[in-house]
């Protein structure tokens, strides 16, 4: 309740703030849209009445009354290449955690667009609706497409208020929720200050808290066959390693599935591994390995094709902030007066360099390794093959993205239309069928003629795909189409139909198209999903799921939100 705390400032000693979230004014907002998955998920057991209270709550008019005290988190960031200083939850603020008792997954919930923080620094603290609606959508299409995120559990707007950005704006809320919002930023920022004591309770409660303790970090890895690569490490080397095996599985299924954050600053980097922040993210249309979605990305630092070597060289970041830590001699060090004011002494600071060099240069290679790993075993499956082979990525993985690239194809309906091939049994496949299944859409300029790309898809298709699934158990054609539609979304949130959304939300007051949206997103892989033709909602349906407009492909978006 003390003013001058709202106050941007510098946070010192401290790995937080508690906040009030400011919503004084702010009597008139509307629910526009709840997640179904994401409330299941986070595993609320409400009655009648708590239902109508977490609406209340859910649009930003009261406050849930729990132990915690609601509060706005520090952190930095490594932004562009460069140390961006403090930044912090500027912009959210975390009201709760609770844990599904079903599940036992504990989620931090948060009010994204609540007002301003101690972090605001310039900004208000708001958020527009036309971000908004961005953030509640890709969290839970990216959830449906089990890449792991940060999910939305629900949106709502002011109908009092507007926002001033470019122009003025409708204000929303987000709520949304993860597993925790803890970043590589969160640890940047007391390597930076050299707060070394902030920095171990940082650490600590990552381990303990978040990741619940070494063993069960070590458990999670085994599950996932990399528990030999976890032995005998210490705890800070086991959390650096957790960070790179999970930051590098989720990086391989945005490569597989085509989806670029735009903005992967290190303040926007999960250290659970989590797709997060989103801004001017974008799913590929056209496959083209150098297109970024930021429109402020000069130098493609955040295009497709760069996203595997940036986030290393984030993890080399967060390498960095934890080196003392991982690569220190004797850890009883690490609790001493000495260590804490003045950090590595200097007569064993050329060995410590070496040593966390060597770490940090042996958690690349397993970086690289978990990554090519996951990258084949993701494109194995959008290409239908039930045994990924060594040959496999430099083999029909890289040709089949040749392919996507000379020919401009799109690359969701490509995998798509592919399960659809008949290349064994009835109905093969010929030259003349292949322009009805993969290039229906307008065709862009400087692209092949329609004969050619045939001719070139054709030969493909024969020539590698054929050959390559003939070394499966079962050729069967049906059967791979079944496998192929489980993982190859028919519905894709593209950057023209959020396009789309926003407008006809903002300008037509149109509420059914977020809802439409929304199913699609949860259940991306039917081939249909509502029977009545004449509805708005199945015209809806075929357009998304089509073609994307010629003046709807590749759309930029700038940071500023
Ligand atoms: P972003 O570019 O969204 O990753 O945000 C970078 C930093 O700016 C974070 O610390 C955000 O909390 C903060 N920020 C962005 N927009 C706002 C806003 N409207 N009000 C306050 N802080 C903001
Ligand atoms: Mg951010
Ligand atoms: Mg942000």
């Amino acid at each position: 309740d003390n003013p001058k705390l709202l106050l941007p400032r510098i946070v010192k000693d401290g790995l937080f703030v508690y906040i009030k979230p400011d919503l004084h004014d702010m009597a008139k907002s509307e629910l526009l849209a709840v997640s179904p998955a994401a409330m299941r998920d986070l595993g609320l057991n409400m009655s009648e009445k708590e239902r109508e209270e977490f609406k209340e709550f859910a649009v930003g008019n009261r406050v849930f009354e729990t132990e915690s005290y609601p509060w706005a988190a520090l952190y930095g960031g490594w932004q562009f290449g460069d140390w961006a200083g403090q930044l912090g939850d500027g912009r959210a603020i975390s009201v709760f955690e609770g844990t599904n008792p079903s599940t036992g997954v504990r989620y931090e919930v948060q009010l994204k667009g609540a007002g301003r923080t101690p972090f605001s620094r310039f900004a208000d603290g708001r958020a527009v609706l036309r971000s908004s609606i961005r953030e509640f959508l890709v969290s839970e299409a990216l959830n449906s497409l089990s890449i792991p995120t940060t999910r939305a559990l629900c949106l709502s707007y002011f109908t009092n208020e507007k926002v001033l950005r470019e122009r003025i704006e409708p204000r929303a809320i987000v709520v949304r929720m993860a597993e925790s919002w803890l970043r590589i930023g969160s640890f940047d920022i007391h390597r930076i200050r050299q707060q070394r004591k902030l920095l171990i309770t940082l650490a600590d409660y990552c381990i303990e808290d978040v990741f619940g303790g070494v063993e069960m970090i070590r458990n999670e890895a085994k599950k996932s066959g990399y528990g030999d690569a976890y032995e005998g490490l210490n705890p800070y080397r086991t959390l650096f390693k957790e960070v790179v095996r999970r930051t590098a599985e989720t990086t391989a299924l945005w490569q597989v599935f085509g989806f670029m954050n735009g903005v992967l600053n290190t303040d926007n980097t999960s250290v659970l591994g989590l797709s997060m922040d989103f801004g001017p993210f974008s799913f590929m249309d056209t496959y083209d390995p150098s297109f970024t979605p930021n429109h402020d990305d000069h130098f493609l630092r955040y295009s497709y094709r760069n996203t595997p070597t940036i986030m290393w060289w984030n993890l080399v970041r967060l390498g960095e902030d934890l080196a003392e830590l991982f690569a220190v001699d004797d850890p009883a060090y690490l609790a001493t007066d000495e260590y804490l004011s003045s950090g590595i002494p200097e007569s064993k600071f050329e060995d410590f360099v070496s040593k966390a060099e060597e770490i940090i240069k042996d958690e690349g290679e397993f970086y690289k390794s978990v990554f090519e790993k996951q990258y084949a075993a993701g494109f194995a499956r959008r290409l239908g093959l039930t045994v990924v082979k060594d040959t496999d990525s430099n083999g029909i993985i890289d040709s089949a993205l040749e392919l996507m690239k000379a020919h401009k194809l799109d690359f969701h309906r490509f995998f798509r239309r592919l399960g659809d091939v008949n290349l064994f049994g009835a109905d093969k496949i010929t030259v003349d069928g292949i322009a009805a299944l993969f290039l229906t859409g307008e065709r862009g300029i400087g692209v092949p003629s329609a004969e050619d790309s045939a001719e070139s898809i054709y030969e493909w298709l024969i020539e590698k795909y054929r050959a390559r699934l003939e070394e499966e158990s079962s050729t069967d054609d049906e059967a791979r189409k079944t496998r192929m539609n489980k993982v190859n979304p028919n519905f894709v949130l593209r950057n023209w139909i959020l396009e789309e959304v926003i407008e006809r939300v903002e300008k037509r007051g149109d509420r059914n198209v977020l809802d439409h949206v929304l199913h699609l997103a949860l259940s991306p892989f039917e081939d249909e999903w509502t029977v009545d033709k004449e509805s708005e909602r199945y015209q809806d349906e075929k357009r998304f799921t089509g073609d994307v407009p010629i003046e709807g492909q590749g759309i930029m978006c700038s940071c500023s939100s």
